[in-house]
């Protein structure tokens, strides 16, 4: 197996083009236990560790915040925690410390595993993946847009993801999760939910819900159009909300959760974190006033 050791993304996105079949390797989280399971047999590595462009992150004159594909969990935690709290929570819940250190959100979509706790988040917040070809230069992909199957993504073989894009919070932000333990586990399913108060809306994201992770747009339509934004939240509101999220997924039956618990359990942390993301900003309005 060759290994490509670019140092700069231009020599990245140039051996890229040269050698479409080799599989990129940025944390290697998952790409080392695939190597290590014999799951997959690449002809070469791409190392995008020393790419230094791609531990970036900054904000844009837009305001937008714009994260490199190879800023550690632990790094989104401790940076980027005050921007982008919905992430940061999601990041808290990956893996253990040793894989937070090492994996990257970079990786999460490149894997575009239905079950990747960034997923989420960076769906509830409208967030854009920037990628790029040596041929064609950036393409910006609406999250909504990026993932096309169980683990495929809109990447073409000659591209790389370098950046995801996203707006720093404006509201509350959740992110829950269930799994079969506390902690070093893949999700049985997840929720994110994000406030957007001064536009009277919501975004969210569906983990290990379906194929691929998946907004659910009747809910954020349905809480748009009958929630009173200056009141309490309304029992009834909550729970219709957490009933439209759970009819947007369409998980299946495996070994981590049947089809029926995830379906009703997505609607029950809906519920919760739309609940607790409510009260934050109920809170908020008051010490404003
Ligand atoms: C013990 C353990 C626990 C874990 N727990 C969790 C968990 O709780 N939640 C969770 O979501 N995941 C979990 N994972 C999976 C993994 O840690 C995550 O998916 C992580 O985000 C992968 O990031 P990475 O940088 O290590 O990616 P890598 O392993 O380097 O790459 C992952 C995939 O992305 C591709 N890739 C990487 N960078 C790029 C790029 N710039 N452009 C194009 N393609 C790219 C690779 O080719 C590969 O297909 C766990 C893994 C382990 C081993």
């Amino acid at each position: 197996m060759d290994f490509l050791h670019p140092t700069t993304w231009e020599e990245a996105l140039a051996a890229k083009a040269e050698h479409p079949d080799a599989l990129p390797i940025q944390g290697g989280t998952d790409v080392m236990v695939e190597l290590n399971f014999d799951l997959r047999r690449p002809p070469a590595l791409l190392d995008l560790g020393p790419v230094r462009e791609l531990a970036r992150w900054e904000t844009l004159p837009d305001g937008t915040v714009r994260v490199g594909a190879g800023v550690s969990y632990a790094r989104l935690i401790t940076e980027l925690g005050d921007r982008l709290p919905g992430l940061a929570q999601a990041a808290r819940t990956v893996g253990s410390p040793q894989i937070r250190t090492r994996g990257t959100a970079g990786g999460n979509l490149g894997a575009a595993s239905p079950a990747g706790d960034a997923h989420p988040p960076l769906l509830a917040t409208d967030a854009v993946y920037e990628v790029e070809s040596a041929a064609r230069g950036v393409r910006l992909i609406p999250a909504t847009e990026f993932y096309l199957g169980v683990k495929r993504n809109a990447l073409e073989p000659d591209e790389l993801i370098r950046a995801f894009r996203t707006t720093p919070a404006v509201g509350p932000q959740y992110f829950s999760k269930i799994g079969t333990r506390n902690a070093m586990v893949i999700a049985v399913c997840s929720f994110a939910v994000a406030l957007f108060p001064a536009e009277r809306r919501v975004g969210t994201g569906l983990g290990s819900a379906a194929p691929t992770p998946r907004r659910a747009y009747a809910a954020e339509e349905f809480l748009a159009a009958e929630a009173d934004w200056d009141a309490d939240l309304d029992d009834a509101v909550a729970e219709r909300f957490g009933e439209l999220v759970r009819t947007a997924a369409s998980p299946i039956d495996d070994v981590r959760g049947t089809a029926e618990y995830r379906r009703h359990a997505l609607g029950v942390l809906a519920r919760r974190a739309l609940t607790w993301a409510w009260h934050d900003h109920r809170r908020g309005a008051r010490e404003c006033a």
